[in-house]
């Protein structure tokens, strides 16, 4: 059990491309701390230097008390699962899970007790004797968690571990992996670039793009209070809608609809003379209804989503695209001339210049 800190941590690689700049980040013992970001961010590389298999250009990194930087991988008290399993396919299972623990030359009798409890934990007791050909995917996955587990890690490190494995068994492994994470009651840090997983999972989430990190928080504060407005498009699906506003009497004038924001924004604008200001005005799409009547503003139907319970419609507005979520029983089609309300209260506000939300 430890923490990790990262202390302005820099990657240059060899052909000169900066992928991680001056990342700060301390997570906590016992914590689930996801990475997530677009495809590029440096977040696997990120985890490759916690992990020791990547060198660190320059900063700090601490496993418990210790600065690791130079701490090879094996003796960093971490483990790794990858995206694709990594197991030895002519090895059974049994002897894929004992290897690193016949590698440190722990006694007979202790693997064979630590790989009995890891198999417990993870239903695979009956699939000891199997090679790696002959498991699903979901059950490969499930060898690689226990192959780690018997290492009895600080740390376990994780990189997309579930993105090979079939939409159903991705969800049900996400739900195993949040309850591993409880009875190990070990420190997990996993690579992400499904923002699902991210939110079901991590107890703190850290986005990052280009190199960076844009927000650290939990789930629901990064949902509700995003920090700027790429962690606002980042996380949720579909993703938040952007209009421009003008500030109007306290006021948020949106295509000529005067929108009032939720208490604590509107503080904010009155006490800091933003009147006449311009500023991103950032809408989730369940915050954007359907208007009843001839209020609301006019829009038209571009493309709509069934998803059971729901409709997700994208409509047009001033030549723009944007989507609000609506009940499965509307009947829309393409090209249908529609009305929206905005609920106000629900709005996030961004500085246009900095893109930064104004309440950090
Ligand atoms: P993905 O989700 O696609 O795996 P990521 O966020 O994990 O993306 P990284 O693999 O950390 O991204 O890569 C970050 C950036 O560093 C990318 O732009 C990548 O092209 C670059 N990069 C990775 N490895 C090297 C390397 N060995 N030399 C030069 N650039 C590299």
């Amino acid at each position: 059990m430890a923490k990790v800190v990262l202390k302005d941590i820099n990657k240059v690689y060899p052909n000169g491309f900066n992928a991680v700049k001056g990342v700060d980040l301390e997570i906590d013992d016992k914590e689930f701390m996801i990475l997530v970001g677009p495809s590029g961010c440096g977040k696997t590389t990120t985890l490759r230097m916690i992990a020791g298999l990547e060198e660190i250009s320059s900063g700090d990194l601490f496993i418990g008390e210790n600065q690791v930087n130079d701490v090879a991988p094996k003796d960093r008290n971490i483990a790794m699962v990858f995206q694709n399993y990594a197991l030895y396919p002519h090895m059974s299972v049994y002897e894929n899970m004992a290897f690193g623990l016949k590698l440190q030359k722990t006694p007979k009798a202790e693997i064979k007790e630590r790989i009995e409890r890891a198999a417990k934990i993870l239903a695979i007791e009956k699939l000891l004797t199997r090679k790696p050909k002959q498991l699903s995917g979901g059950q490969r996955q499930r060898v690689a968690l226990g192959r780690a587990i018997v290492r009895k890690p600080e740390v376990f490190l994780m990189d997309e571990p579930l993105s090979n494995l079939d939409a159903k068994l991705r969800v049900q492994m996400r739900a195993e992996l949040i309850k591993l994470h409880n009875d190990l009651a070990t420190t997990f840090i996993y690579v992400t670039h499904d923002q699902t997983e991210a939110m079901t999972m991590g107890t703190r989430i850290c986005v990052m793009n280009d190199g960076e990190i844009q927000q650290v928080a939990p789930p629901k504060t990064i949902y509700n209070r995003p920090a700027n407005v790429f962690v606002a498009g980042f996380i949720g699906a579909p993703q938040m809608n952007f209009f421009e506003g003008n500030v109007e009497s306290g006021m948020l004038n949106v295509s000529g609809h005067k929108l009032k924001p939720g208490d604590e924004l509107a503080a904010l604008i009155e006490s800091e003379a933003y009147e006449g200001k311009a500023l991103i005005v950032g809408v989730r799409p369940e915050n954007v209804m359907l208007a009843k009547g001839e209020t609301g503003i006019p829009a038209s139907v571009e493309v709509t989503e069934l998803l059971g319970n729901d409709l997700n419609v994208y409509f047009n507005l001033n030549g723009k695209t944007y989507t609000l979520k609506t009940d499965a029983s509307q009947n829309l089609k393409i090209g249908d001339a529609i009305r929206v309300d905005i609920e106000g209260a629900k709005m996030h506000l961004f500085d246009p210049d900095t893109e930064k939300s104004l309440l950090y």
